[in-house]
């Protein structure tokens, strides 16, 4: 039978692979439903393409326009953060892929985990602001999340059918599109040369945030979570191949490692067909001689302040990763724009942070309401650089 699916996010960079998975194993999935933000053009066509039976649209400015694309096509059409919410929850799909980047990945990974489907997920921010909250409600509803990211997907692999606890993880790095810029440098560097990343195609944001390696910090608050490891456990390696996507150690000193040339497919594969290894069409097989050596080096805190920051606040717990992540936010933004320098991202993030507005989490709301300080602080001091 086939697997139904339903993605959070449909549009986007995870999403649009995630339907060419898809795409090459037509008789394994059905979609149930897709969602977007606001690219209603792209979602109905993939609507139409995959015969979907329901497309939801955030941004209710477009709702009108994508009904009348899907017009006399027996796809229902809704609008609205209420309704995506809602229909991540529903029962009849098997896997609910969560890629839509930001912070609205929160409430429909939280709905379908309360309904009990299994979760793909791509989204940071779920994890990163909201793991204390998520990991628990996994484990009271029996919810096995399926990370869709290279290292998380990697150290995934690695310890299943394992019965120890890792000791430690070995989560790899690129090290960004300035790893090798002097650091004196740093400071000079545009937004263009930042987007030339080395290894990865991936969108602006993450971009710049490898680049400052907070993308990596976040990944260490991800992995602490998913694999309730501590932060002191996580070793962060810079691995300029990318071909080992993460390792785990274990007691006796073993470390199982997934390695492969870097293709998101692979992740995002695994995590839909549950574990089951499927080809992937136009993937080369490793060349061992051709990459014939693998480096490690150990990360500059001078270099990368931000991993530095995440590391604090993982180590606070609490409010302060979303503190992290909305400040973080801002400053990539605002580095985007041309209103800060590239250094000064780090600067952000450290001042938001040591305003303490984090504390403990008692709901959601607490998220959303540090959340929108932080972002609030954040762009006050932006003015003030
Ligand atoms: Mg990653």
């Amino acid at each position: 039978m086939a697997t139904r699916l339903s993605i959070i996010g449909s549009t986007g960079s995870i999403g649009t692979q995630t339907l060419e998975v898809v795409r090459s194993y037509p008789k394994h999935f059905e979609i149930e439903t897709l969602t977007a933000n606001s690219s209603w053009e792209l979602l109905a066509s993939q609507a139409i393409e995959f015969s979907v039976e329901r497309v939801v649209i955030a941004n209710d400015k477009y709702y009108g326009r994508l009904r009348d694309a899907l017009k006399g096509r027996n796809i229902e059409v809704l609008c609205g953060v209420d309704a995506i919410e809602e229909v991540a929850a529903s029962k009849t799909s098997d896997v609910v892929v969560v890629s839509v980047v930001g912070f609205a990945g929160l409430a429909p990974t939280i709905s379908a985990i309360k309904a009990s489907r299994r979760v793909a997920l791509a989204n940071k921010e779920s994890l990163v602001v909201g793991g204390e909250i998520i990991m628990p409600l996994a484990k009271k509803y029996g919810v096995d999340i399926i990370p869709i990211d290279s290292e998380h997907s990697a150290i995934y692999q690695a310890l299943c059918g394992e019965s120890t606890p890792p000791k430690r993880i070995l989560l790899t790095a690129s090290g960004g599109s300035l790893r090798d810029v002097e650091l004196q440098k740093l400071s000079e560097v545009t937004p263009q040369r930042v987007l030339c990343h080395p290894v990865w195609e991936m969108g602006a944001r993450i971009t710049v945030d490898s680049a400052t390696m907070l993308n990596k910090g976040f990944e260490v608050i991800e992995a602490a979570h998913l694999f309730g490891v501590t932060p002191q456990q996580i070793q962060v390696v810079i691995h300029r191949q990318s071909i080992i996507h993460s390792a785990v150690e274990f007691a006796d000193n073993a470390i199982i490692a997934q390695m492969s040339y870097p293709d998101m497919r692979l992740a995002i594969q695994y995590a839909l067909f549950d574990g089951e290894r499927m080809a992937i069409n136009g993937f080369q097989s490793f060349d061992p001689f051709t990459t014939n050596s693998l480096t490690f080096e150990k990360p500059d805190p001078e270099r990368y302040p931000c991993l530095g920051l995440a590391f604090d606040a993982i180590n606070a717990g609490g409010l302060m990763p979303t503190v992290l992540n909305g400040a973080g936010e801002v400053a990539t933004e605002a580095f985007l724009q041309g209103k800060i320098r590239f250094t000064q991202i780090a600067e952000v993030i450290e001042s938001a942070l040591s305003k303490s507005l984090g504390g403990t989490i008692t709901s959601l709301s607490d998220i959303y309401e540090t959340d929108s300080d932080a972002r609030v602080y954040s762009s006050e001091i932006i003015k003030q650089l």
